[in-house]
């Protein structure tokens, strides 16, 4: 995309999240998933971020969330509370680094410090002395609400720092000298505590069975409850709430001084071993990764047992370990350099439909396959879906170009669901229906509504399964693990017109399928690789001409490569060629007889390109 692209693809991502942002916030009306808002916002933040002199004060990511409510005093915080850039997916987290990497001018690889991001309300607790003075909400980032009589309430908040024991600190290796000054600290200075207040999804079912059974409004979800509980006036109704607190994040001062990050404190997991010796809870899945690539694992492992943890939690915070980083980095727009929100990925996404192919199946029928800027969703990262029929592609309205919503759930295979028409540029394309057969390249008839378009050759499906079939087969090229049910499979699902498209497949393309998971997929490709260096001739072995053993393949394979000189050669460029040889020419060819030679040609009679 060039910059004139990017300023359109800006300015119609900025009108469309400001649509929905007013629906939702002023009229009450929710027009879009706030997930898929997210894609949008995500997209927007990067495209500013490759042309910052387009970003301007007024656009949705230049906005911090929350309000700050007349019921309670305000309190402005001592440093603004931030809120995150959302990450979806690696190629995002690689991208986070990248761009860090260039704002320093230098490669930039270090560790990170992985937390559970929890879906509950943020806080801020200030510790005067030692003892808990003010609880804050967030609020707008910069003042929030003083609610610290219904913060007292809650058990695992406590309303006075525990001293350590110098032992303590120097287990989590803290210096004789930071240790003196954490002291001083404690006793005479200011500890602010930041941290995620949040409901156990126990204590959320308990309440909404009460207010069922008492004919009650239900909650909406933990994060609300979290919310409404926290910000009421009489605080025995917070108490009764059950609510707990993880500390994220403390900041130090002395009476007339913030420390630098980096201060005392070195490294942002020593800062989350310190707020458990100073009485608060903390989460033991919260770890130190050494890489991108470790941080994918704590990723993955923590999304799986996401459901067994007895709170919400929406994805990763992955922060820069190096404490004093935080200051390098800096803060860009609203939201640091330093740290991300790697979210797990709903069941819906936003992404690109770049084309559409069309696949004939078991009875000739043709079918539009949606090919996808590949996007996670429902946990994989997918790049096709299929778009069914015409009569489809006519209520969906979609065109090649546009920004659809695809949805996966489970081992279903993805779907377009909606068109964001709203984003169109007008360089969208009709898509086109085939005149000819995209496998056989024979004719086609489409029927009076046009719904349904079939290959008149009977045989094009049978033939070219059979076809590539043998060509995987223990006898030709010996694919051992990929049988005739998965080149069916790949058919139908247009990853593979002919042979030779078996070595373009992507993983995303094989993830886009029914029952197929990260490993089914990692084989495959495995399988397909080792192939990849197969001789010419054995190829053309493999591709079960009548009469043709190893040593005619052997002689056919020369005569081609004296007269293609490519470096690549696919299976229709080989096809072509012999098409077009008569059986005096391949007869001239020592050991070819008339008997082969016929039988080359009948071979290739069908299969080289018909016009
Ligand atoms: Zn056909």
């Amino acid at each position: 995309m060039n910059k004139t692209e990017g300023k359109k693809r800006i300015d119609k991502l900025r009108q469309e999240i400001d649509f929905h942002r007013y629906n939702y916030h002023v009229l009450d009306k929710e027009t879009m998933d706030p997930f898929i808002l997210d894609n949008l916002k995500s997209e927007l933040f990067k495209l500013e971020n490759d042309y910052p002199d387009l970003i301007t004060p007024d656009s949705p990511t230049q906005r911090v969330s929350g309000e700050v409510s007349e019921k309670f005093q305000k309190s402005t915080h001592s440093i603004p509370m931030i809120s995150l850039f959302d990450a979806f997916s690696e190629i995002d987290m690689y991208d986070w680094q990248e761009r860090n990497s260039n704002y320093l001018k230098r490669d930039f690889k270090p560790n990170y410090y992985c937390e559970l991001k929890l879906d509950g309300l943020a806080l801020n607790l200030r510790f005067e002395k030692g003892v808990l003075m003010l609880g804050a909400t967030r609020g707008n980032g910069k003042v929030g609400e003083n609610i610290t009589t219904n913060i007292k309430t809650i058990n695992s908040i406590p309303l006075k720092l525990r001293i350590p024991k110098s032992q303590e600190l120097k287990d989590i290796g803290l210096k004789s000298d930071e240790i003196e000054e954490l002291f001083y600290l404690i006793e005479e200075g200011i500890i602010e505590v930041r941290g995620e207040v949040v409901m156990s999804k126990k204590t959320f079912n308990e309440i909404n069975l009460r207010n069922r059974q008492n004919d009650k409004a239900e909650l909406a979800n933990p994060r609300n409850a979290v919310a409404g509980s926290l910000r009421q006036l009489d605080s025995k109704v917070t108490a009764s709430r059950n609510l707990d607190f993880y500390a994220y994040d403390i900041i130090l001062s002395t009476d007339n001084r913030i420390l630098e990050r980096g201060e005392v404190i070195r490294k942002r997991d020593v800062a989350d071993k310190l707020a458990g010796i100073l009485g608060f809870r903390i989460l033991k899945d919260n770890n130190v990764c050494k890489n991108l690539e470790d941080v994918f694992k704590f990723y993955s492992k923590v999304e799986e047992k996401r459901d067994n943890l007895p709170m919400e939690i929406d994805g990763v915070v992955v922060k820069v370990n190096d404490l004093k980083m935080w200051n390098v980095l800096g803060i860009v727009g609203k939201a640091p350099r330093y740290m991300m929100a790697y979210k797990f990925s709903a069941e819906k996404a936003a992404t690109k439909l770049h084309d559409v192919i069309w696949q004939v199946g078991r009875t000739g029928a043709l079918t539009p396959i949606a090919v996808l800027e590949p996007v996670k969703v429902g946990g994989t990262t997918i790049s096709r879906s299929t778009l069914h029929n015409l009569d489809e592609i006519k209520r969906l309205g979609v065109k090649k170009g546009d920004t659809v919503i695809v949805e996966r759930s489970g081992d279903v295979i993805p779907k377009i669901v909606e068109v964001l028409k709203d984003l169109r540029l007008g360089e969208e394309k009709e898509i086109k229906t085939p005149n000819t057969c995209p496998m056989c390249s024979g004719r086609v008839e489409k029927t009076g509504d046009e719904v349904a378009i079939r290959c008149l050759n009977k045989d094009c499906f049978a033939v070219n399964l059979r076809s590539i079939s043998h060509f995987v087969s223990k006898s030709a090229l010996d694919f051992d693990g990929l049988g005739p049910k998965l080149i069916e499979q790949f058919i139908e699902n247009g990853l593979i017109k002919d042979a030779s498209d078996l070595y373009s497949i992507k993983k995303e393309d094989l993830l886009s399928l029914e029952r197929f998971g990260e490993k089914k997929a990692d084989n495959i490709l495995e399988l397909i690789r080792k192939k990849e260096e197969a001789s010419l001739s054995s190829i053309i072995y493999a591709l079960g001409v009548r009469h043709v053993g190893q040593e005619t393949a052997d002689l056919l394979a020369k005569l081609f490569k004296e007269n293609n000189h490519k470096n690549n050669y696919k299976i229709t460029d080989i096809s072509d060629y012999f098409s077009k040889l008569d059986e005096e020419e391949l007869e001239e060819i020592e050991d070819i007889g008339p008997k082969v030679s016929s039988s080359i040609k009948e071979y290739f009679k069908d299969t080289g390109t018909q016009k």
